[in-house]
């Protein structure tokens, strides 16, 4: 028998540990590095999903929303997804608080942290990781929602805008002449399957993409690096652990009324990919196929939910803003009052919405936050060492909290086979 596709990406991501700390940087085979093949390879994945995202998307949600059909059913559906993605990111941002506020990373041996892990030297680098990141400001949110240029916009993975093309293009579809419309449904609707199948066979090559992209880190950076700043790296994985495994099982049981565990099972390769790629964006395809297919969630709701999330709700990233600027405060020795922190709050919740589904987005949010009250952006250097392991792990979250609320909303819209065994469906089939 085939090995489930998840199991082959955690062999490759086991495999990728391995080998990336055997290989570091210099090793080479014939004049080339390992480190330029793993490069090369985990771009060519990389490159693959990106190619995907703009016709998968732009099919998905005109397929879902003209499914949707009249406005009411579509407010309604909206006012679930918004509160459900508000709510959660919320207490994602209050567990990384009271883990950061507990465990006091910043503060070793009763003294802030400045002097002993010494600040970044390199500005020119951290202004490089954070440029073009785009979080921008609360107003700018709405500007890039209404794009000038929707092709531009498409060209530039503007997401936002795109979505906002695409649902009142969906909306229309359904409001023009017969004709018109039922040739407009079978040709989106064509473009769609085809995308999923495309997404199906790119998947087939995720663990060699994983293996590339993570033996690259690890080639890269190594463990050494974090070492210093162990406890921050604690409190941000403690409080993604919690949200992760806590809340959002917690959620499914008692709101969505399905299995938490059979959850992890059906969004195993896309939480993986997750990890590898540091991307929701990136790995947008292979959530909506596991969304569909695993978790058994109609393409009306998912086409919906999950290409906002990936743009707009972010978990990990609101917790890990909260837990790094409060963290870079107290490495400072700065008291933060409760107004401040419920300030950090408001921030981290505002600009996670705005942060890109890419690597390192969260670094400009930070850098507005930190920005809020007052500290010198140097500070972000200090977790620069760290960035791209805790990337790799808040990513996950934030696909696993948009998953989750595809899942939930199908749920409160009485989707039955939502997260069903074969067995159960069968039966719920038979019944009706
Ligand atoms: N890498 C994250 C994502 O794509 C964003 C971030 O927190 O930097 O979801």
């Amino acid at each position: 028998m085939k090995l489930k596709l998840h199991w082959q990406i955690l062999i490759a991501l086991v495999l990728a540990v391995i080998v990336g700390s055997l290989t570091g940087t210099d090793a080479a085979i014939f004049g080339v590095s390992f480190y330029d093949i793993f490069a090369f390879v985990g771009t060519l994945f990389l490159n693959a999903l990106k190619m995907l995202i703009v016709p998968l998307i732009v099919s998905s949600i005109i397929v879902g929303i003209a499914g949707i059909g009249s406005g009411g059913d579509l407010g309604r559906l909206g006012a679930k997804t918004l509160l459900y993605y508000a709510t959660t990111s919320l207490l994602a941002i209050l567990i990384g608080l009271v883990f950061v506020n507990a465990l006091q990373p910043g503060v070793i041996d009763g003294q802030p942290a400045r002097d002993m892990i010494g600040l970044s030297e390199d500005v020119a680098e951290l202004e490089e990781k954070v440029e073009g990141k785009g979080a921008g400001d609360v107003a700018g949110i709405f500007l890039r929602m209404v794009p000038t240029n929707i092709v531009a916009a498409a060209a530039d993975g503007q997401m936002l805008g795109l979505i906002f093309f695409s649902l009142l293009f969906g909306y229309f579809m359904t409001r023009v002449s017969h004709s018109y419309a039922s040739t407009l449904h079978t040709f989106w609707e064509g473009v769609f399957e085809v995308m999923m199948m495309i997404t199906d066979w790119v998947m087939k090559f995720a663990p060699i993409g994983v293996f590339a992209l993570v033996a690259k880190v690890v080639a890269g950076t190594g463990f050494s690096a974090f070492l210093p700043l162990a406890w921050f790296t604690a409190a941000v994985l403690g409080a993604l652990g919690v949200h992760i495994f806590v809340t959002m099982p917690l959620l499914l049981r008692f709101v969505g009324g399905v299995n938490p565990l059979r959850m992890y099972r059906a969004m195993a390769p896309a939480l993986l990919t997750a990890f590898s790629t540091a991307s929701s964006s990136a790995t947008l395809p292979l959530t909506m196929e596991c969304v569909e297919k695993n978790a058994k969630v109609s393409n009306r709701t998912s086409s919906f939910v999950l290409p906002l999330g990936a743009t707009i709700n972010m978990d990990g990233t609101a917790l890990y803003e909260c837990v790094a600027a409060i963290f870079i405060a107290q490495a400072y020795g700065l008291e933060l009052s409760f107004a401040q922190q419920f300030m950090i709050v408001v921030v981290a919740l505002l600009t996670s919405i705005g942060v890109a589904g890419i690597p390192s987005a969260s670094l400009v949010a930070i850098s507005i936050i930190l920005t809020a009250i007052g500290l010198p952006l140097e500070a972000l250097g200090l977790i620069l060492a760290v960035d791209r392991i805790l990337d790799m792990c808040r990513t996950s979250v934030n696909v696993f909290g948009d998953s989750c609320g595809a899942v939930i909303v199908a749920r409160l819209e009485g989707e039955k086979r939502v997260l069903t065994t074969d067995e159960e469906e069968r039966r719920l089939t038979s019944h009706s």
